[in-house]
């Protein structure tokens, strides 16, 4: 078993996706901005975001902002790909993902946010908001449900203006969707599972309403359901294999909540170390399967908040690393004395 996280050869693993979209992931053209994400908050948390000269973090900045639909009214936001062309602008709509993973990426890059338009995108998120509390992603058509609550949130949070989403709404949802075993679902009456767990109590952190939202006894039942899902690596629901990317979607949860000190991080740590292919760079979500950027990324996160040496430490309500996160901080102290 390897035991030594393969760095240089994870930073490779995302290069290779910054100018090229391989031939496999073609299919997801019109999310290759979440591939992005994935690939440069992957180097930054790797601390190797300096591979990127100045002309190509430029390039990809420019690349971003292009993504933006602005002035659209409840359209705007960021969408996923280039190939929704302007000349189309009337198919052209923001997506909550994009747009949070747009805000993201900016800030990765030590962008200073000056061009997003914010209220047009906050008039967008505004317009997602269903009756029930939940989001869509986007205004034309799809599926609603905690993520995209979490979604909503972050870009609420990054652009520092609370007022595209009515709380008390998103709240009700929030605590509706708490399923009997203390886990949280995707929506009321839905199975418990990490990753709307960490969407739920990564939005209610963010709203800054979370010890005000959950009693104790509550907090604690989500402490022991996120604890009960560490098999070695964690998984996402009772009785699956343990997977990846459950070692951020868990981890962090339970570090929101106070207690990812409770887990076996050196038991953690070997599930992960498992899956990453140190030859060609990149992890897995299983072992003997194929890496990908997304489980790649999640894992370094995870073995991030573990405190692995030579990573950056990430901020695991909003999943950007922490020099990201000050970048932001800096940002709001601008707007603030605007
Ligand atoms: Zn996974």
């Amino acid at each position: 078993m390897t035991t030594k996280l393969a760095k240089a050869q994870h930073a490779q693993y995302f290069q290779r996706f910054i100018h090229l979209l391989p031939n496999q992931l073609a299919i997801h053209d019109s999310i290759r901005l979440t591939i992005a994400f994935f690939a440069l908050s992957g180097l930054d948390v790797l601390n190797s975001l300096d591979v990127l000269n100045e002309k190509k973090r430029t390039e990809a900045i420019e690349w971003i902002y292009q993504l933006q639909v602005s002035g659209a009214g409840p359209r705007s936001g960021f969408q996923g790909s280039t190939s929704i062309s302007n000349d189309a602008s009337r198919y052209q709509t923001g997506h909550l993902t994009m747009t949070y993973l747009g805000l993201a990426s900016l800030l990765t890059l030590g962008d200073d946010l000056s061009r997003v338009d914010k209220k047009s995108i906050i008039e967008g998120v505004r317009a997602c908001q269903n009756d029930d509390g939940s989001f869509t992603a986007t205004l034309t058509g799809s599926e609603s449900d905690m993520r995209f609550i979490y979604c909503a949130c972050c870009i609420s949070s990054i652009l520092d203006d609370w007022s595209g989403i009515d709380k008390h709404k998103a709240i009700d949802y929030i605590t509706k969707s708490i399923s009997y075993d203390g886990g949280i679902g995707q929506g009321p009456g839905l199975e418990s599972h990490g990753g709307s767990t960490f969407c739920a109590v990564a939005s209610l952190f963010l709203m800054d309403e979370l010890t005000k939202t959950l009693t104790e006894k509550q907090m604690n039942r989500l402490r022991y359901w996120c604890l009960m899902r560490q098999v070695g690596g964690f998984h996402g629901r009772p009785n699956k294999h343990e997977d990846t990317c459950y070692s951020f979607w868990v981890g962090a949860t339970l570090q929101i909540l106070g207690a990812r000190h409770f887990t076996d991080a050196t038991e953690n740590r070997a599930y992960v170390l498992t899956t990453q292919d140190s030859v060609l760079g990149g992890l897995a979500k299983f072992d003997n399967s194929p890496p990908d950027p997304l489980h790649t990324y999640l894992g370094l996160c995870g073995l991030s908040l573990l405190g692995e040496p030579g990573l950056q430490g990430v901020n695991a309500a909003l999943n950007i690393s922490q020099s990201a996160f000050a970048q932001l901080e800096e940002i709001h102290k601008t707007w603030a004395s605007d």
